[in-house]
């Protein structure tokens, strides 16, 4: 009831807007731009999105007699794919709007299909009618899907009284504000740190020259990211590495403690209002996890698999610092980036710049389209003459290699940077799949090199990896876009899976065939020698054991301030003892981190999604015949039971479909020592 309210009333204005303007509605319903990339007609389709789908909930409230899937769970997934169009593509123009007007537009109206969104799930009118469908014995996905709605409106509150969901929207809406808060005291906490001259000594020729010494001859350095990364890894400073360390940790400190403290407090008191213990139960309910018992669980099981490695890293690093600095007997959490670029360097002699020439954009792309084309059976085919929002844009149809041809969807590939264009790199769902009726499209957002004319676009590797793991994005979305249900494609799985497919697709980036395939020198032609793809993957493979550790922290750390009342939180504390059990490096004393861990309010207790979907990527990959990674039937299976359910089943059901077992820490345990392998070094257990 909330909804059609509040919708009518967006909409009135809407309308009255766009026929001031003179503007026809848009004729397209599933593109907005393609009835004129201008605010206003941008407005008008927006809005003509919601009213189809407060049409759609019209018809659920207005059922006589029983409540049936036919007259309730398709208007109701209707009415979410209408919301899903308008909040995607007024995303995508705020992303990628070729005006500032349009991007501010897309922003604005961002907002209101949230908000509308929002409305519907404490809409208790249709909450009640899709809990009064009898749920379909003999189609498991529509059982599940509605099962899954069900949940998350409970966990939403719109069983409560009127009292209570009024309370909890102001609690939710108070975490928004704190959160944003918290976040723009980061981006605005910039501080000084004064160097002298010889204290640069390590950094970049460059980084230098763009610093200019004050009157009385030293510097001033910031804790923007372009100044105090490079101190990092290269000042051979100690003094200034630990001024910049803890100067850079504090630069939202005290601001950030009692705003942290707020969303806490917020956290906890709408868990409880919801039947919950802690607030990472709460947030953990919907997920692959279920609760926070399961994830101490699983984060010492990943303690355990990467123990021993972080040891020997650690080991062998403060052995190679120490020669280069006698006397030294720890390596501080200042000194960490520094002492391992230096070991990166001497020891594996990669220099990632040596690569690049073996990675002009346009061969990247045409590789990487036929490595997913052989991978997941499918066709890609250049739309020429596709209307699309910038003429830089890149269109393909996707069609099945194994039914007949069948066409599957459309990709976007926006993939250089533009004026105004979002910065970021990512995978965007434009169009969502409904069997029959409406065939998935995606986006990649992205800002790689090249796409000048003259410009052979030359990648770094870690761009190329990007790549992939975003087109693993993208083909989940079409693949897994081909079920009845709008609302349970790819991108609708649980939170903690989302990231498992496109990591599994970063894997292949490392197979010298698949790369040998399009990997040549922009000059001459020659395929990226073997040595280099070698170098390159022991380089890549180095200070596993550590990273997983330092995982361990951060989602121990995030776990322990949503598990408890937030009046025994500690922040200091708790941040000293995960160190002490977690890090290799040193604590110090005034480092107040998690004043500018924006994880914290973003993920909240859910960091351990990283961790995770690399377990069952990595177990995933493993499945795969090394040898012969796209021609074996391993791709199709995958294909069949990982992407093209989407979220018709529960994530952990898709990764027992295709491992024949629930995931677990073996590939892991093999993918953290492989850096160890063929140097005489045993990683130990
Ligand atoms: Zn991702």
């Amino acid at each position: 009831m909330t909804l059609v309210r509040r919708m009518s009333m967006y909409l009135v204005c809407g309308v009255s807007l766009a026929a001031l303007s003179g503007t026809t509605m848009a004729q397209d319903p599933l593109h907005a731009w393609r009835g004129g990339a201008d605010p206003a007609s941008l407005e008008t389709w927006v809005n003509a999105r919601l009213a189809a789908a407060k049409a759609d909930l019209d018809k659920i409230t207005s059922v006589q007699g029983a409540h049936t899937v036919e007259n309730t769970v398709r208007p109701y997934d209707d009415a979410q794919n209408e919301l899903a169009l308008a909040g995607n593509e007024a995303y995508l123009m705020f992303s990628v709007g070729n005006s500032a007007l349009l991007r501010d537009k897309g922003q604005a109206l961002l907002a209101v299909v949230s908000s509308a969104a929002t409305d519907l799930s404490l809409n208790q009118a249709v909450y009640r009618a899709l809990a009064a469908v009898p749920l379909p014995t003999n189609d498991p996905a529509t059982k599940h899907y509605v099962e899954r709605a069900l949940l998350e409106y409970r966990l939403a509150g719109v069983d409560k009284d009127d009292a209570t969901r009024a309370k909890i929207r102001q609690l939710q809406d108070k975490i928004t504000d704190s959160s944003l808060v918290f976040g723009r005291n980061v981006a605005d906490g910039k501080l000084e740190v004064k160097a002298t001259k010889a204290e640069l000594k390590g950094l970049p020729e460059d980084y230098i020259a763009r610093h200019k010494p004050d009157a009385d001859g030293t510097y001033t350095l910031t804790t923007d990211s372009p100044d105090s990364t490079p101190v990092f890894s290269f000042a051979a400073d100690e003094g200034l590495r630990k001024r910049m360390f803890l100067t850079y940790n504090q630069r939202a400190y005290p601001k950030n403690v009692a705003v942290l403290k707020s969303v806490l407090e917020a956290r906890q008191e709408l868990a409880t209002t919801l039947g919950y213990k802690t607030f990472a139960d709460l947030a953990m309910a919907d997920q692959m996890m279920g609760s926070a018992s399961n994830l101490r669980k699983f984060l010492q099981e990943v303690d355990d698999a990467s123990r021993g490695a972080g040891d020997k890293e650690y080991a062998l690093l403060l052995e190679f610092a120490k020669k280069q600095q006698p006397g030294l007997t720890n390596i501080s959490i200042a000194d960490g980036s520094y002492w391992s670029e230096q070991y990166r360097r001497v020891k594996y002699n990669f220099d990632a710049q040596s690569v690049r020439p073996y990675f002009p954009y346009d061969e990247v792309q045409e590789g990487i389209l036929k490595t997913a084309a052989s991978l997941f059976h499918v066709e890609f085919r250049a739309v020429s003459d596709a209307k699309t929002w910038d003429a830089s844009v890149s269109t393909y149809d996707v069609f099945d290699n194994a039914a007949g041809k069948k066409k599957l969807g459309r990709i976007y590939l926006d993939m250089h940077p533009r004026d105004g264009k979002d910065k970021w790199f990512s995978s965007a769902p434009v169009v969502p799949g409904i069997r029959g009726r409406q065939l998935p499209e995606g986006a990649l957002i992205c800002n790689f090199s090249g796409g000048v004319a003259g410009d052979p676009g030359l990648m770094e590797y870690s761009e190329v990896v990007t790549f992939f793991h975003e087109f693993g994005h993208l083909m989940h979305h079409i693949l897994g876009g081909q079920g009845q249900w709008s609302n349970a494609g790819g991108f609708n799985v649980e939170g903690d899976f989302v990231e498992a497919p496109s990591q599994m697709l970063e894997e292949m980036f490392r197979d010298r065939t698949i790369l040998s395939s399009f990997a040549k020198h922009y000059k001459t032609g020659e395929t990226i020698p073997a040595s280099l793809v070698e170098q390159m993957n022991a380089a890549g493979a180095y200070g596993r054991g550590r990273w997983l550790q330092a995982q361990m922290l951060y989602s121990t750390y995030s776990l322990q301030v949503h598990d408890r009342a937030p009046q025994q939180v500690d922040f200091d504390a708790l941040l000293r003892e995960d160190s002490d059990r977690f890090s290799h490096f040193t604590f110090l004393d005034g480092d107040r981190m998690y004043t500018s861990f924006t994880h914290l309010t973003g993920y909240s207790s859910n960091y351990y999604t990283y961790v995770l979907d690399k377990v069952i990527a990595v177990d995933f990959f493993a499945q795969f015949d090394r040898s012969n990674l796209l021609g074996g039937p391993t791709a199709m299976r995958y294909r069949r039971t990982v992407l093209e359910p989407g979220a018709t089943k529960p994530a952990a059901e898709l990764v027992k479909d295709f491992l024949g077992r629930p995931q677990n820490l073996e590939a892991l345990k093999a993918w953290i020592n492989e850096e160890f392998k063929g140097n005489g070094v045993a990683a130990g257990k």
